[in-house]
């Protein structure tokens, strides 16, 4: 697998401290499991988290910190990879009670089908499946998503996203997935849609006391 679209350090930390809503977390423990690079990584994060916990904050705050640490820790603990994929990631099929033939679509017309996965409050997560050659409904977003490429592949403004790509979407980024021809995209999506609430709010009260 050619892993191109990677997650972010950000988001490997924020993983590895444990601070990540679950549904982000889903996406990136998914996202791992199929990528080499970022597995490497969290494991380095995870090596330097611990080291900064034991009782080395001193040289965790000094410049070169990392270099240091990392130096000290030797290269990192190298995690088997997972067996070859027939199906979903374990990470996913937990969440599913089974593969790919145990989800529960629901019909969001254009032969677009979601199955909201059930995750605790925050943030949501939700499988996707795009026919071949059809554009996701367009969907506008504040706040992040996240967009995991599990089967297929899709394409937009940005560039093309194929199995194990992972796409960081923010409020500014305007796209319009749409799904290569000749196989049906399948993706873990997670958005903050709690957030995008709150950010509603101040927005309506804005014109209101002109801030
Ligand atoms: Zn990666």
């Amino acid at each position: 697998m050619s892993i191109r679209h990677h997650l972010s350090d950000a988001l490997l930390i924020a993983y590895a401290a444990g601070n990540l809503p679950e549904a982000f977390g889903l996406v990136v423990a998914t996202h791992v499991s199929m990528c080499d690079d970022c597995r490497a990584q969290l494991a380095a994060f995870e090596a330097v988290g611990g080291a900064v916990l034991d009782g080395d904050a001193a040289v965790a705050m000094s410049d070169g910190a990392l270099d240091a640490v990392m130096a000290r820790l030797g290269a990192p603990e190298i995690i088997a990879p997972p067996s070859p994929q027939e199906d979903f990631p374990a990470a996913l099929r937990g969440y599913l009670g089974g593969g790919l033939a145990a989800v529960k679509w629901r019909n969001l017309g254009m032969g677009v089908r979601q199955a909201i996965l059930p995750t605790s409050k925050g943030a949501m997560a939700r499988l996707l499946y795009i026919p071949a050659g059809q554009a996701v409904p367009d969907h506008g977003h504040r706040g992040t998503e996240l967009t995991l490429v599990l089967q297929g592949a899709f394409r937009d403004a940005v560039d093309r996203f194929g199995p194990g790509d992972l796409e960081i979407a923010t409020e500014e980024l305007q796209h319009t997935p749409v799904a290569e021809a000749g196989e049906a995209c399948i993706c873990l999506a997670a958005t903050d849609a709690p957030l995008r609430f709150n950010a509603f709010i101040p927005r309506l009260l804005q014109p209101l006391f002109r801030i």
